[in-house]
């Protein structure tokens, strides 16, 4: 006899300890996961392509349980339905990350649209949560205008590398932003258009190389990183500047609040704003985003910058890696050769 609900089994890599600093690849291990059945109103999707990011570091000091399926953002192929709005084959975006294979419901995920000419992997990249995180940090948070300097922290990431391209389509006068090597910042510079870059690792101090960089001041930032990249960024502002605060990466694995910036007075001075913000308050920015990108993408006057591991038994490898700076453009894991 048939058994038309069979057991599912997808592998899938779970946190097993709490790190201390930088994590380690022991603090993870892979699991066989038993998915739930089918059920009406759910599908079997396949993943395509998982994402790992920053904010997963501070899930692992206790937002993530431990041995316990973690989230992340996916993009998968219905490959078995039991609901007439996932058809089989449809590409979805869903956050049941980490694993092969995922039993979702239809409103938990997007299916997303075919855009002629364009990869569907482009949703985790410019067309996803990294490219609106930075479109809404230019075009929300800083408010950019036509003309104005940008300066633009871990600018060869996923964020830097969408906000540099988006800062100049926005109308940017001059772009400047920092990373952390020689290569990184020839990539800014050589591919990308950005004016000038600099490696942070590698000067004499963030001031001096963003004085350098740019040496009217700055208008606006995108700050990836806080601390001592948020202190430079404070004391270069003109007056009335706008500091749009995405991440602070340079904390994320340290386990303390860090000394800098220790120059926040400045804002007072200078008239200007410092503001944090999450995208996940900003959703409703997504379709303008598309409507806005797509016909770059199409014409390549904006190029999804995709960090690409392959496979699946390498993405705590992609995960590490990317906190230790071995990424350019947004981290992402390659779970079939055909993506
Ligand atoms: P990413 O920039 O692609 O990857 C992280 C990069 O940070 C690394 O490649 C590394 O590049 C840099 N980095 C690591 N440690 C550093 C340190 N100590 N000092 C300076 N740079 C360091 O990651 P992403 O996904 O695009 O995220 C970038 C930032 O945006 C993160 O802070 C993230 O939390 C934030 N974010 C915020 C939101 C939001 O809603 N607010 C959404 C998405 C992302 P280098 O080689 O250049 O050092």
């Amino acid at each position: 006899m048939s058994n038309s609900n069979p057991v599912r089994i997808a592998r899938a890599v779970q946190q097993k300890r709490r790190p201390d600093g930088m994590p380690v690849p022991e603090d993870f291990a892979e699991v066989e996961l038993v998915l739930p059945p089918l059920e009406s109103g759910t599908a079997l999707v396949e993943n395509l392509w998982l994402s790992v990011d920053p904010y997963m570091r501070e899930c692992m000091d206790g937002d993530w349980e431990l041995d316990t399926p973690l989230e992340g953002r996916s993009i998968g192929r219905v490959v078995e339905s039991l609901s007439p709005e996932l058809p089989v084959g449809s590409l979805v975006f869903h956050r049941d990350g980490w694993r092969t294979h995922a039993v979702v419901a239809a409103d938990e995920v997007r299916v997303l649209p075919r855009y002629e000419g364009i990869a569907p992997e482009s949703f985790l990249g410019l067309l996803g949560g990294t490219g609106l995180t930075a479109y809404v940090a230019l075009t929300r948070i800083a408010r950019l205008r036509a003309g104005e300097t940008v300066f633009i922290s871990a600018a060869a990431g996923g964020v830097g590398t969408a906000a540099g391209q988006l800062a100049r389509l926005l109308g940017a006068g001059r772009v400047v932003g920092s990373a952390g090597s020689p290569a990184k910042v020839r990539l800014l510079t050589e591919e990308l258009g950005l004016d000038a870059a600099f490696d942070y690792r590698a000067g004499p101090s963030l001031d001096a190389q963003l004085a350098e960089a740019a040496p009217d001041g700055i208008d606006v930032c995108v700050d990836n990183v806080g601390g001592t990249h948020m202190e430079a960024a404070i004391g270069a502002l003109r007056e009335f500047g706008r500091i749009a605060w995405c991440g602070a990466i340079a904390q994320y694995n340290t386990g303390t609040a860090p000394a800098a910036p220790r120059n926040l007075f400045d804002l007072v001075e200078k008239s200007s704003r410092l503001e944090g913000f999450l995208v996940a308050n900003h959703r409703d920015v997504q379709g303008e985003l598309e409507e806005f990108l797509v016909p770059h993408l199409r014409a390549g006057t904006v190029s999804d910058r995709l960090g690409v591991t392959d496979g699946f038994d390498r993405i705590v490898d992609a995960f590490l890696g990317m906190l230790r700076g071995e990424n350019t453009g947004k981290s992402v894991v390659r779970l079939t050769p055909q993506g």
